[in-house]
């Protein structure tokens, strides 16, 4: 369920129409239905155990306004950077409901985060724990930590994406979690809450996400009987998204829940969950405008001014999402085949392979579906290619969340050493 429908024989996000919008802030450009985030944060998190804290995961989509939507819903935050932090921070998120996940925290990172007085580190590896010990001894606090195991299972996901299974870099290895627990009771700095896991992303059946939970409340149980506090219980993110029409729907959120139900039936914990894509993924569109109508020897190529660099996801997780015409195509439209791709020179730069489009021309606008999470955070500059704009919609009023960046900008910060002159 979303927010991007035609009307009047224009796409709009809500009450506005794209075509609209584009005249205004140019091509390409992201855009965002507020009730759709809404909608989705509600649904999530109504279908949880209450008392668990919803942490957004910053990394699907970081635009302060979005995050601040979210806010003023109940939002917490996960946050793997100390640059994140800053952002939800900054976004009004409070500290007390801020998770800090992450593979390689710097002891810098560490320091901003005990000093904001952050909810949980999620630590996950020996190593990062000693280091929290000192930072935390230097600051005269104690960190509060769960550890991120690696329960290794298979969550049926892309390989790249895919985080809980024994040869990914991800958590504590499953056989070194009760070492990992006894270690850190030990050390004075670190008071330790509860158990992490996050097993992948995209997931799409429930299965992977059951056998974890039975995991960890096995776990739970037998940590507590070695002596530990485990008050609390993060289940990652990982839900997936229907980025195909025709696709088998992923799991509603109410099956979901009620796993999660499950758990705290049996160990009584405070639930954490770090969705990311289930809340922003089908909130966002990116709308390009078709550049070239190219004929091939055996192919149609529209060649739209939104690039690899603009969205990467299909380059790099061969990730699908519909494309459809933002003019609404009459009843009888001829139709025709297209590779959609941008002008970047890589092969990869293809957002869609033979789709079925009405028959369109140069000027024409295309919206790139379901590309809220994982698309402008991961945007970069290749090829010199200022970065897309973003616009947040809220029924009949919009706004440019943030502006697309001055070509200037693309190199103002280049410096040019004495010796070249
Ligand atoms: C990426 C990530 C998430 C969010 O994943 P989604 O699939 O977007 O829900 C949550 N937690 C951690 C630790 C992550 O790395």
């Amino acid at each position: 369920m979303n927010h991007f429908q035609y009307k009047d024989g224009v796409l709009c996000a809500e009450d506005v129409s794209l075509a609209a919008i584009a005249k205004e802030v140019g091509t390409p450009f992201y855009c965002y239905s507020s009730a759709t985030l809404e909608r989705h944060y509600k649904v999530f998190s109504q279908s949880l155990p209450k008392d668990s804290l919803v942490a957004f995961s910053v990394k699907a989509n970081g635009n302060l306004a979005v995050l601040k939507t979210l806010a003023a819903m109940g939002a917490g935050a996960d946050v793997v950077s100390g640059g994140e932090l800053k952002k939800a921070l900054a976004a009004g998120i409070a500290a007390e409901k801020i998770v800090f996940s992450g593979v390689g925290k710097t002891k810098t990172e560490m320091a901003l985060a005990l000093k904001s007085g952050i909810f949980q580190f999620n630590v996950e590896s020996e190593p990062e724990l000693f280091a929290l010990n000192d930072v935390a001894a230097s600051l005269g606090v104690k960190a509060p930590i769960a550890f991120r195991v690696n329960p290794d299972v298979d969550a049926l996901t892309h390989a790249k994406i895919s985080t809980g299974h024994s040869e990914t870099k991800f958590g504590v290895p499953w056989a070194k979690v009760e070492e990992a627990y006894a270690a850190a009771a030990k050390l004075p700095n670190i008071d330790v809450c509860g158990i992490d896991v996050h097993i992948g992303s995209q997931i799409t059946d429930l299965a992977p996400f059951a056998a974890a939970f039975d995991r960890i409340t096995a776990l739970t149980k037998s940590l507590r009987a070695a002596g530990h506090t485990i008050s609390r219980i993060d289940v990652g993110g990982g839900l997936g998204v229907p980025y195909r029409n025709d696709n088998v729907p992923p799991p509603d959120p109410a099956a979901y829940g009620a796993l999660a139900a499950k758990v705290v039936k049996e160990t009584g914990a405070q639930m954490i969950f770090e969705p990311g894509r289930v809340i922003v993924a089908n909130a966002g569109v990116l709308v390009t405008r078709v550049i070239y109508a190219k004929s091939g020897e055996d192919k149609n190529f529209l060649i739209v001014d939104a690039g690899m660099n603009d969205l990467i996801r299909p380059a790099m997780y061969d990730a699908y999402h519909e494309i459809v015409a933002v003019k609404a195509p009459a009843a009888d439209a001829p139709w025709s085949r297209y590779d959609v791709v941008g002008p970047v020179c890589e092969t990869s730069d293809i957002f869609g392979a033979d789709r079925a489009l009405p028959v369109l021309k140069s000027d024409d606008l295309v919206a790139i579906l379901a590309a809220g999470a994982y698309g402008a955070v991961m945007a970069s500059a290749y090829n010199a290619r200022p970065l897309a704009p973003e616009v947040l919609v809220k029924g009949d009023e919009w706004a440019v969340v943030r502006p697309r960046m001055d070509d200037d900008a693309l190199y103002a910060s280049d410096r040019i050493p004495a010796w070249i002159g």
